[in-house]
């Protein structure tokens, strides 16, 4: 049995112990610890600065924005989405009474397939749901277009792509809303929580109407609202966080290099390199298994790198579409999804996070190379 230390896909950016205690000492002297407190509204402020976006609507969760989205929009009907995300994508749909309508991905990125788009529409469909997977732009210029013609939404999910630009504009600023999460697990985190990003002051508010009951004021409701406040105490932890999250962006674009460097030339597994006018966030790094030139399955080196105390993950797999709430929908037909099917049952996520000495990165790649 292998009795090295564990090396984990991923490991939480935590702020500094002893910076964190002033900012709860001030919220227990002000006795102010949620419904929109100071530092909520910092966090508002200084995540729309440090994103380059014009609205912020801090959530509990990545998944309420979600949900807030297409309740802020009207969306109702049909919306096209991506298979090969994290399930709280279709869910959201699911809790809106929508109908997903899975459309396949394009391999070299991973996100929806915009050659696919149309041929998924029809008169009940109503928006457009993708994914920034694994903080890869998708075509939105591309996507716009389709959106634009048919009279259809866009509400990105973008709970990976925190901090990513495209030729020095954020991303975050394509279709009608992005949505963010800031779970322990992302590249930036307030243990939970999450956001919407909108582009006028108009949609803030109403959003913020929504995340908060529905309440205008004290005695009035202006629509069937829910509750999704970020409280004092995650959005202080959140300040903190945003101050090191370049530090950390900067040192998990390290991990992707010596990766890239060490497994680009083995045959039978695929990395993806950064794309050029791309600030990337490096939120994930994935790499495909070609069972047939590598001699081995996705499975089979999941479970050795797991042997040797290296844990990946398989993400995404198994696709939404497989999952019994959706498998009986018309476009969950493998058929009609090879490509995310295929990448499925090939990707693994290695270990990438802030934290990760060479010493890690070296046993990561030594497994690897030790299962060829
Ligand atoms: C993490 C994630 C979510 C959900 O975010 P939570 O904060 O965990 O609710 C939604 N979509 C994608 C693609 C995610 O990775």
């Amino acid at each position: 049995m292998n009795t090295e230390k564990t090396i984990t896909v991923t490991s939480p950016l935590l702020p500094e112990l002893e910076e964190f205690i002033p900012y709860l000492k001030e919220i227990w002297e002000s006795k102010w610890i949620t419904n929109n407190g100071q530092f909520h509204k910092k966090l508002e402020e200084s995540l729309a600065e440090y994103l380059g976006v014009k609205y912020v609507s801090l959530f509990t969760n990545g998944t309420l924005p979600l949900i807030t989205a297409l309740q802020a929009l009207n969306i109702t009907g049909e919306v096209i989405t991506t298979p090969y995300s994290f399930v709280a994508t279709t869910h959201s749909l699911w809790w809106n009474g929508i109908k997903p309508v899975f459309v396949d991905i394009d391999p070299d990125t991973c996100n929806l397939d915009p050659e696919k788009i149309e041929a998924a529409i029809t008169e009940k469909t109503t928006a457009i749901m993708p994914v920034h997977c694994y903080g890869i732009p998708c075509d939105t210029e591309r996507i716009q277009a389709i959106a634009d013609k048919h009279g259809l939404k866009i509400i990105y999910d973008a709970a990976h792509a925190f901090g990513v630009k495209v030729n020095g504009e954020s991303i975050l600023n394509a279709g009608d809303m992005s949505t963010l999460s800031f779970h322990a697990t992302k590249v930036f985190n307030t243990v939970e929580g999450g956001a919407l990003i909108c582009h006028d002051a108009e949609t803030k508010k109403h959003i913020d109407f929504l995340k908060n009951f529905g309440f205008n004021g004290e005695t009035e409701v202006v629509a069937p609202g829910i509750n999704s406040k970020m409280d004092e105490i995650r959005s202080a932890y959140g300040l903190l966080n945003l101050k090191q999250v370049d530090k950390a962006i900067e040192a998990r674009k390290q991990v992707a290099e010596y990766y890239r460097k060490a497994l680009r030339n083995i045959k039978g597994i695929r990395v993806l390199e950064d794309k050029t006018g791309v600030r990337h966030n490096y939120s994930y790094f994935p790499i495909f298994i070609n069972a047939e030139e590598y001699g081995m399955t996705r499975d089979e080196l999941y479970f050795k790198m797991k042997e040797q105390n290296v844990l990946g993950r398989r993400y995404f797999y198994p696709l939404i579409s497989t999952f019994e709430t959706y498998r009986n929908l018309e476009s969950s037909n493998p058929a009609n999804l090879p490509v995310a099917t295929r990448i499925a049952n090939e990707v693994i996520c290695l270990p990438m996070y802030y934290g990760l000495t060479e010493e890690d990165l070296k046993r990561v790649v030594d497994g690897i190379y030790n299962c060829i």
